[in-house]
């Protein structure tokens, strides 16, 4: 069996962990169970009404979650997963858990908006949590934001939209010496280019909607880290919060997730040379890739991330607002919506609307900016594109 404690390489993993052999019919892929309840014990005087591992309701945990959850221990390195709704909803599982009224938290000023948000109004107002917004990229500014009272450093790298990096080693000594834990969102990166609980970080998040699913169809979300914090999340955020899972999203997850290694590389691969294409283009304005040079973190990229630099960079056009919507509706294969992550190419474009804008960098601040998160498609076909939607945004040249 492969699972967390093997010692198999991550295509093996991502092939067979959490898969086997069904013992009802004997098929050897793991069946899609559409059931919201299972039978329960002769005697149910015996059984925990709030467990999690004992099926018996779908809300506490359905077979399909289970599958998924020692998948994704698995390939993190994990001793344990928990698998939600959404990854927002494993974010909130794992911050509701973990924080009590009067804790603190040190937060990358950079991050999901919904983490923005959760970190800075919500869990601060409804129960007197606190938090503290860093340039985590800085190791000295999370040292210098940690206060006595404080429970977790949140780190997300690299970062959304940005790509800021974060040295996941350097924080997690920080935090662990203030007696406070290191969660990781590695959504960007996953565990083919990063595995954060190796370099010292206490618990993971993904966005499983995004590459581990890979295909653009369901959503989830997971925390992976040790099972004494992963029973926690499981008990308060799934029996008594519900954020559980469907078992068709786990099953479309798990599927997903087989070929996650051969994506990453073509993901990669393709983000590399539109990232070249676009820094040599005299219409860009800037492009924010971490496997550029120019990237402010490129030597942490160069030690963090194994085997690429992942498929999401930012890029802003000289030009306004109404010149950045002209070129993404002359875009003929890239799709502009969000999410990322996706077989195919998508693009966004964000204005000056962001409510974060002021804790981006200057490009992003000046330009505004396009997250663009490079599908699987053959790189060739994206950049003449991106190349004949540039050209439009450009005078045309007089002789
Ligand atoms: C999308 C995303 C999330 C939120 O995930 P959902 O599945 O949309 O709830 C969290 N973190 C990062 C980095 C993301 O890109």
């Amino acid at each position: 069996m492969v699972d967390s404690a093997s010692t198999h390489r991550i295509a093996t993993i991502s092939v067979h962990a959490g898969n086997g052999i069904d013992r009802e019919t004997g098929a050897i892929r793991r069946p899609l169970v559409m059931a919201n309840s299972y039978a329960l014990p002769a005697d149910p005087s015996e059984l925990n009404w709030s467990n999690t591992d004992q099926l018996f309701y779908a809300r506490n945990s359905n077979a399909n979650q289970l599958y998924l959850q020692s998948k994704l221990a698995a390939l993190e390195g994990a001793a344990d997963a928990v698998v939600m709704a959404t990854g927002v909803a494993a974010l909130h599982g794992m911050f509701f858990t973990l924080l009590n009224t009067g804790d603190h938290i040190v937060c990358s000023d950079v991050t999901y908006l919904a983490v923005y948000r959760l970190l800075t109004e919500l869990l601060p107002t409804k129960y007197g949590i606190s938090t503290t917004l860093v340039d985590s990229s800085d190791p000295d500014a999370v040292r210098d934001a940690i206060r006595p009272e404080t429970k977790l450093v949140h780190i997300e790298t690299p970062a959304n939209p940005t790509t800021q990096l974060t040295d996941i080693e350097a924080v997690a000594d920080i935090a662990h010496r203030a007696g406070a834990l290191l969660s990781v969102d590695s959504t960007f990166a996953t565990p083919i280019l990063q595995r954060p609980l190796n370099l010292g970080a206490d618990l993971v998040v993904h966005s499983l909607t995004k590459y581990i699913n890979g295909h653009g169809d369901a959503m989830g979300g997971s925390v992976a880290g040790s099972t004494e914090l992963i029973d926690r999340i499981r008990n308060e955020c799934l029996v008594n919060v519900g954020g559980a899972i469907s078992p068709f999203n786990a099953w479309l997850i798990m599927r997903g997730s087989v070929t996650l290694p051969m994506r990453m590389r073509q993901h990669c691969k393709n983000a590399l040379h539109i990232a070249r294409f676009l820094e040599g283009h005299p219409a860009v304005a800037y492009v924010r890739y971490p496997g550029l040079p120019t990237h402010p973190q490129h030597s942490l990229a160069n030690r963090q991330l194994n085997g690429g630099f992942g498929g999401m960079l930012a890029f802003g056009l000289c030009g306004d607002a109404d010149a950045h919507n002209r070129f993404v509706a002359d875009l003929r294969i890239i799709t502009s919506a969000v999410s990322l992550g996706h077989d195919e190419s998508l693009i966004v474009y964000v204005a000056g609307n962001d409510e974060r804008a002021h804790l981006y960098p200057e490009p992003f601040r000046k330009w505004g900016h396009l997250r663009f998160s490079a599908g699987i498609e053959d790189p060739h076909d994206l950049i003449d594109d991106l190349s004949q939607a540039l050209a439009k945004t450009q005078p045309p040249t007089t002789q």
